[in-house]
């Protein structure tokens, strides 16, 4: 079995060296263990979080010791009562052909309802945390106008959409002209802006907003969150999901650059945290399903073809080489 352990810690920009190819045993499972083999592999930025040694919500991995993703894979050997040979199942595994899990980790899938991959993008952690991010905590009210960074990729897009569903005004922000496309043409986004190919991201915004910003998903933080912050509404609700521009920071930054909004605005700023809304989790699985089945969801996959590439897929999330959620697809059922 081929797994990928950390190599070593970056500093600023993650790259190759800090990924380690080894080839260990399969393992036997033990006790209520299963041996689950790897179909996709998620690979998603707060894995750079775990590549650091520093207290976050997520532990830090350790140097020389296997890194962890989520993963749906296929039971081949099961020594819990819950799963046999055959079964599709998802959980939070290794970055690993085979790995050898107790059976209460993981989650089965019904390979009929949906393409499994999707239980680790639109139905699974992302599609949740936009669920939640947007439905509960930004909650945004009809004729709002909602603004989402990172729009194109796995939680933005979902976020946009259930914006639309909920009968607002989405204006997204994304890194080139296919994605601003996908956005606008296909999902259902009323505007969206490619911030790498505009020179002033303020005005850009002001013209797509003409009502100003009452809700805003941030994924990304940057000058992204300056510009938006600049056209806040009284009483709006902006969600910190993630801040990926600073992710490769080696100092910390300056920003956000305009709090003094507010206050004028007497608006509020929450950072959200999908796993604290596990207890329910099957209701926004359920629900996001539904969408997906009829419809009312798109969403697109970006696959790398082959386990070995794994390190490549994760780091090409930082130069947004990814359209929709990033997988890995490491084996056939
Ligand atoms: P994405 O599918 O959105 O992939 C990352 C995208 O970020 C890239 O495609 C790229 O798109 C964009 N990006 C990368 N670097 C920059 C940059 N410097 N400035 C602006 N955009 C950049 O990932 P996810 O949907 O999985 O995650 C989105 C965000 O949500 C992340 O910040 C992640 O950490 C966070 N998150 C938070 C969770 C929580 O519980 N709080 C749970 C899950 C995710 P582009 O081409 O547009 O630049």
């Amino acid at each position: 079995t081929r797994q990928y352990h950390l190599a070593k810690r970056p500093t600023g920009e993650p790259d190759m060296d800090c990924f380690d190819l080894v080839e260990v045993p399969t393992p036997d499972p033990d006790a209520n263990e299963v041996l689950v083999k790897t179909l996709y592999l998620s690979v998603d930025p707060y894995m750079r979080g775990r590549m650091r040694d520093a207290e976050s919500y997520a532990e830090p991995w350790d140097v020389g010791e296997p890194m962890r993703a989520g993963v749906v894979g296929e039971v081949v050997e099961s020594n819990h009562a819950g799963f046999e040979a055959g079964d599709v199942v998802v959980g939070n595994l290794l970055w690993s052909e085979y790995t050898a899990v107790d059976g209460g980790e993981l989650t089965s899938i019904d390979p009929d309802a949906a393409p499994v991959s999707t239980a680790l993008g639109v139905v699974g952690m992302p599609g949740r945390t936009a669920y939640f991010g947007l439905l509960d905590v930004a909650q945004p009210k009809p004729g709002d106008t909602v603004v989402v960074s990172g729009a194109a990729g796995a939680v933005g897009s979902v976020v946009g959409q259930l914006a639309r569903e909920a009968g607002c005004r989405v204006v997204g922000f994304a890194g080139s002209d296919t994605k601003t496309e996908w956005l606008t043409e296909e999902l259902g986004f009323d505007a969206a802006i490619n911030y790498k190919t505009t020179e002033d991201l303020g005005e850009a915004l002001d013209d797509a907003t003409p009502d100003g910003v009452d809700v805003y998903f941030d994924n990304v933080g940057g000058e992204i969150t300056d510009a938006v912050f600049g056209q806040l509404n009284v009483d709006a609700r902006v969600a910190v999901c993630g801040q990926i521009s600073q992710y490769n920071a080696t100092e910390l930054p300056t920003g956000p650059r305009k709090l003094g909004t507010l206050i004028e605005k007497r608006a509020r700023v929450e950072g959200l945290l999908v796993g604290d809304f596990a207890p329910r989790f099957e209701e926004a699985t359920e629900r996001l399903a539904g969408w997906v089945a009829d419809g009312t969801i798109q969403y697109r996959e970006t696959v790398t073809e082959g386990f070995e590439n794994a390190p490549d897929a994760f780091l090409g999330l930082f130069e947004g080489e990814n359209i929709g959620k990033q997988l890995v697809k490491v084996g056939e059922r």
